[in-house]
C-alpha cells in the first residue's frame, strides 16, 4: 500500500461523519442509483415510494447515473461542506455493478477530491475488489450479520450467485465466505472498512462478539451493530425488537475488541445532509426543502 495512498485516506476518514466521532459538520449523500440485491435477507422489504420511513432501503426514487451526477451538482451548489458520495442501496452497490461504476466516474469526472463510499452484502466483493480500488473508493461497508451458516440460514431466505439460486446453510456458507474473502481482500488493498451487523433478538445477538473478533482479524476499521428494524412484511416483521440498553451493552462488550460506531442514524437509501439532519433537494428544480 502506498503512502500517498493511506495519507490520503486518513485524511479522508477524519472528515467522514459516519467513521469519525468528530466529523458530524460534514455532509454526506446517497445515490440511489443500486435497485437490485442479489440475496434476501429476512427483514429486508424495500419500498421505493416512502418519505415517511428513514431506514436503510427506503428511498423515494431510483436515479441513473446521469441523473445522480445532476443531483450532486445540484447538493454540491447548496452544501458546501459535502464530502462524502455513498452508494447505500436501495438493493445492493456491486449487484448493481454498471450504474455504480457509471455514478462514480461521472462525479469523479468532475470532483476528483470527493470522498466515495460503498455498502455491500459482500457477495461480490472479492470479484470487485480490483475495480474498486481503481475507482477510488476509500471506504467500505460489508453487512456481515454471521459468521456461522447454521445460523445465517435464519437470516437469509435466499443467495443468488452466477445464475444460481442458493437456499438455508449452503446459502449462509457461500455468503459467509464471499463476505470474509472480500473483506480481507480490500482491506488488505487499504479501503477502510466497516461491518454492519444487524442485532436480531433470538437469531444472531449471542454470535455477535465472535463475528466481531472475526472481522477485526480481516482488517475491519470498526463494527457497526444496529438493532433490527422490523420491515412491514418482512419475515421477521413480527420478532422483538432489542433495547438501547441491550444494544448499547453488547456495542460496549464488543469495543474491547474493536472501534464500535455508536452514533449510526440508519439512514435511508437516498438521505442527505448532516448525520441526523437530512434534507431533501429536487435537483430537477435546484431547490432546497427540508423535509426531515
Ligand atoms: Fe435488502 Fe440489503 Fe439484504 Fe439486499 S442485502 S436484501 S438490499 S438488506
Ligand atoms: Fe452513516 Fe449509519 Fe447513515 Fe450509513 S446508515 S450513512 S453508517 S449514519
Amino acid at each position: 500500500m502506498k503512502e500517498s495512498w493511506s495519507t490520503k485516506v486518513r485524511e479522508k476518514t477524519e472528515k467522514h461523519p459516519c467513521y469519525c466521532d468528530t466529523a458530524h459538520k460534514y455532509v454526506r449523500m446517497h445515490i440511489p442509483v443500486a435497485p437490485k440485491c442479489n440475496i434476501q435477507c429476512n427483514y429486508c422489504n424495500r419500498k421505493y415510494d416512502c418519505l415517511n420511513e428513514s431506514r436503510p432501503g427506503v428511498t423515494s426514487e431510483i436515479l441513473t447515473p446521469e441523473n445522480a451526477l445532476e443531483k450532486y451538482k445540484a447538493v454540491k451548489a447548496k452544501l458546501e461542506n459535502l464530502m462524502v458520495v455513498g452508494i447505500a442501496g436501495p438493493g445492493d452497490a456491486l449487484a448493481n455493478f454498471p450504474e455504480t461504476q457509471k455514478s462514480i466516474e461521472l462525479i469523479k469526472a468532475i470532483d476528483p477530491q470527493v470522498t466515495f463510499c460503498l455498502s455491500t452484502n459482500g457477495l461480490m466483493l472479492s470479484e470487485y475488489a480490483e475495480e474498486i480500488v481503481k475507482w477510488g473508493v476509500s471506504h467500505l461497508t460489508v453487512t456481515i450479520n454471521s459468521i456461522d451458516p447454521i445460523i445465517a440460514a435464519k437470516i437469509y431466505s435466499t443467495v443468488v450467485y452466477k445464475n444460481k439460486i442458493y437456499t438455508g446453510e449452503a446459502a449462509g456458507t457461500l455468503l459467509i465466505e464471499k463476505q470474509l474473502t472480500g473483506l480481507k481482500l480490500v482491506t488488505e488493498m487499504g479501503i477502510v472498512c466497516k461491518v454492519n451487523i444487524v442485532m436480531i433478538k433470538g437469531i444472531n445477538d449471542h454470535h455477535i462478539e465472535a463475528v466481531v473478533k472475526k472481522v477485526k482479524d480481516l482488517g475491519a476499521f470498526m463494527t457497526n451493530i444496529m438493532p433490527l428494524i422490523p420491515a412491514a412484511g418482512s419475515k421477521f416483521e413480527n420478532l422483538d425488537l432489542v433495547s438501547k440498553v441491550e444494544l448499547n451493552n453488547l456495542r460496549k462488550k464488543c469495543a474491547i475488541d474493536l472501534k464500535q460506531m455508536y452514533h449510526c442514524r440508519q439512514c435511508r437509501a437516498d438521505a442527505i445532509g448532516v448525520l441526523g439532519e437530512d434534507i431533501s433537494i429536487d435537483f430537477r428544480k435546484n431547490c432546497c426543502n427540508a423535509s426531515w
